[in-house]
């Protein structure tokens, strides 16, 4: 097929999450098994500098934005065959410190900058000289350009526009602006209404892509049944709701490319289910690297996450508290809310010989950590798929989760099926629940044959990305040919 993705953040050339991951490798996938396939994404200051080498395409494209006409370069890119990276180069837009905020508070002309990538996705769909059949765009920054499609077709004569494809990462990012700033998409103003892109008022992106989208995905199928219920759909469930018959969820794969354990640029030591020697040197560095004591015998924790909310840092940093007393060592790397980091760095500064902290984004580490740990926690209050728990499994690092979205679909519980374990899942959001799961862990710990049993099954489980790209294609034939 003919697919054209639009992202506002892709693996390897930007990322401040899954999303990120997702994209790029279902991009590739895609192109690995035979498809045609673009990916529309904006130009950050920070390609350049890993990507020297990139040329300008020599095309552009001028599009009004409300009133003003904003021009565009068109840089191109193409990774492997089938497969072109298209970047939106507009400096004064994307080229920031950092994607979407400065200092925790989001860019003032955020709806300026994505309505514009929407519009640019929109215009390549129907410009590209190889058709998509296709377009696929994912949360909301890229939300308007399923409605821009849409209106093309319907009301501008576009007999031959793609099917659109919206996935949802995560229900809790909806892109909402105040109502005026609906100019800038130059659509007619009976969309702006509460069967179209209003919500309490103001503009809404993400709802605009599901009621738009010909087809809507997210990326685990227990989060597509959780976003359409009041407790997780964040004011959009009775939308979804009424588009039940266009969702469907889909777990998200691993780049077992990327994330792997032997020939990986970032572990030094390799090592395999057969072969441990070099996880266990993992866990040394780690802690030597965090300043920890150098013990085998102490039970190494870790996580690596955006420091917000969602990720139930609050019961985490309290069922911390109370599990040091005992014998075990925590690593954390992450960034986010000041209030969360300021916390996880008093944790460290009481127990230095047991928690080591490092705040900020560090690619390599995140390898590092996950390689070395002896338990991956994920206490999340809801997560769409997640990654890190996939990513735990194959480095043979047990996961300890919420049972949430992705998670519950990916991790399989001692108490669900004694042969298939591969992690320890809770249930209850609160710190007694997380607490009492990690004394499941410090048990598994003293209990190798199991240990290793649940280990061995998570470093085998296989969430391949090719499955997951097949499942995609059968959607977008679907779509396709409705
Ligand atoms: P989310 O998209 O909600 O942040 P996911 O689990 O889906 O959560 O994906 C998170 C991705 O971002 C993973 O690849 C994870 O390793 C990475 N990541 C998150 N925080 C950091 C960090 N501070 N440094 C490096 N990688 C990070």
């Amino acid at each position: 097929m003919r697919i054209l993705i639009a992202s506002s953040e892709v693996h390897p050339y930007s990322k401040t999450g899954g999303l990120a991951d997702m994209a790029g490798a279902l991009a590739k996938y895609l192109a690995l098994a035979g498809h045609r396939v673009g990916v529309v994404t904006p130009f950050y200051a920070k390609i350049p500098e890993k990507f020297p080498t990139l040329r300008s395409s020599g095309s552009s494209l001028k599009l009004m934005l409300g009133s003003q006409e904003i021009s565009a370069e068109i840089r191109t890119l193409e990774p492997a065959e089938g497969l072109t990276i298209y970047f939106i180069h507009q400096p004064d837009f994307f080229f920031r410190a950092s994607l979407y905020q400065q200092d925790g508070i989001d860019y003032d002309d955020n709806a300026e900058r994505f309505v514009f990538f929407s519009k640019c996705a929109a215009h390549l769909a129907q410009h590209l000289d190889w058709k998509p059949e296709i377009m696929h765009a994912h949360d909301w920054q890229a939300g308007l350009a399923s409605l821009l499609v849409h209106h093309r077709r319907t009301r501008e004569g576009w007999g031959t526009a793609p099917k659109t494809c919206f996935t949802i990462h995560n229900q809790a990012y909806q892109g909402n602006f105040p109502a005026f700033k609906f100019g800038l998409t130059n659509l007619p103003w009976d969309y702006f209404n509460h069967r179209g892109v209003e919500f309490y008022g103001g503009m809404n992106c993400l709802k605009a892509a599901i009621v738009y989208a010909d087809l809507i995905t997210t990326v685990s199928p227990r989060y597509a049944r959780e976003i359409a219920t009041q407790a997780f759909g964040h004011g959009l469930d009775g939308v979804l709701r009424e588009r039940q018959n266009v969702l469907v969820g889909i777990l998200n794969g691993v780049d077992y490319d990327e994330w792997k354990t032997a020939g990986n640029p970032f572990l030094p030591h390799p090592y395999s289910v057969d072969s441990l020697d070099g996880k266990a040197q993992a866990k040394r560095d780690l802690q030597r690297q965090y300043g920890l004591p150098e013990s085998e015998q102490a039970p190494l924790f870790g996580t690596v996450t955006r420091l917000v909310d969602q990720k139930g840092i609050d019961i985490q940093l309290s069922a911390l508290e109370e599990m040091l007393a005992g014998d075990m060592q925590f690593v954390l790397l992450g960034s986010g809310d000041a209030q969360y980091e300021r916390a996880f760095q008093k944790l460290a500064a009481r127990h230095p010989s047991k928690v080591g902290v490092r705040i900020g984004y560090d690619h390599a580490l995140s390898h590092r950590l996950e390689a070395g740990c002896d338990f991956y926690l994920m206490p999340s209050r809801f997560e769409p798929c997640g990654l890190n728990q996939m990513y735990s499994l194959r480095y043979g690092t047990i996961p300890i989760v919420r049972a949430t979205g992705g998670l519950d679909d990916s991790i399989i519980d001692l108490t669900e099926d004694v042969d298939l374990a591969n992690g320890i899942k809770f249930y209850d959001y609160s710190s007694r629940a997380l607490a009492k799961a990690i004394r499941k862990g410090l048990a598994l710990y003293g209990n190798r044959e199991l240990f290793a049993h649940l280990r061995t099954n998570g470093m085998t489980a296989d969430f391949s990305w090719e499955r997951t790209a097949e499942r995609y294609v059968e959607q977008f034939q679907r779509a396709a040919h409705k």
